[in-house]
């Protein structure tokens, strides 16, 4: 219970923090001008994460706290093998976590079954900090389950866990917020950390440029994979998906029933590939 908690709490407040933060650097240091009112678009994709919290919380919120309980409570996996200190289980499972984080969301590209679920969150006309809220309740659940096992087998602890979720969740809010950041900065946090310039290509309406850049907080893996995408003229990229181009198909109700939609028979690339492939190549 006092895991379940804290757990609670916790991912509150950095999300919150997040939204507060960078919505502050929006009115600030704005990039592009919205399609729709700035208002509307928070409303409908603030409603669908918090929804998708509660829902959360009451279906498998019990399984995402005996998950957090048998990792606190139990030195299990890798890293405990290894009997590492706290701060180097914190860095290795950030890295690790992350890179599991890149794998999962190639999947949902290339999985036809998953890119239904996915295609909710790439259907947003306009990209801001709210964007990195805008999941179906399908993918957010799945998510979270697929990453148990991982977690298991590497053993991060508990606060590791709690430093990579806090991570994942502002590195989102980050490179989805609609802000510019100014060449020679951009360029230098690029190298390390995923920016907005480089996420907003995953955005783009053409599947060459969305199949790409899957990275969450470390820069690396699109690098190292051969999945990284570099745009210059960002002024001129559609956001969305070309099957909804229009903004009364992506409505709340539309976003809720759109994996079971039409526009969808195969992956997003046109075929289903091994992930492992792919990397190998
Ligand atoms: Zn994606």
């Amino acid at each position: 219970m006092e895991i379940a908690i804290v757990t609670s709490v916790w991912r509150f407040l950095v999300a919150f923090s997040g939204l507060a933060f960078f919505s502050a650097m929006e009115v600030s240091f704005q990039f592009r001008k919205p399609l729709e009112s700035r208002v509307k678009h928070y409303i409908r994709n603030l409603f669908l994460g918090l929804s998708n919290g509660l829902i959360l919380h009451i279906t498998i919120g019990g399984l995402i706290v005996a998950y957090y309980d048998v990792l606190a409570k139990h030195g299990i996996g890798v890293l405990n093998l290894l009997n590492l200190d706290s701060r180097t289980n914190i860095i290795l499972s950030l890295i690790f976590l992350d890179f599991i984080t890149y794998v999962w969301h190639r999947a949902y590209h290339e999985v036809p079954f998953l890119w239904r679920l996915h295609r909710v969150h790439h259907s947003d006309p306009d990209l801001d900090v709210t964007s990195a809220s805008r999941f179906h309740i399908s993918e957010v659940a799945l998510s979270s389950i697929f990453k148990m096992p991982a977690g298991v087998l590497w053993g991060p602890s508990a606060i590791a866990l709690a430093v990579h979720e806090a991570a994942l969740g502002a590195a989102a809010q980050f490179h989805h917020a609609n802000i510019r950041i100014p060449k020679p900065w951009e360029s230098l946090i690029r190298r390390i950390l995923v920016t907005p310039d480089m996420h907003h290509i995953h955005h783009t309406n053409k599947v060459v440029e969305t199949n790409s850049n899957y990275s969450n907080l470390f820069s690396i893996w699109d690098k190292l994979f051969g999945t990284y995408t570099h745009l210059t003229e960002h002024e001129k990229i559609i956001y969305g998906l070309e099957e909804y181009p229009r903004l009364e198909e992506v409505s709340f109700k539309k976003l809720l029933l759109m994996p079971f939609g039409p526009h969808c028979g195969i992956g997003h690339n046109g075929k289903v590939t091994s992930i492992l492939e792919r990397m190998n190549k």
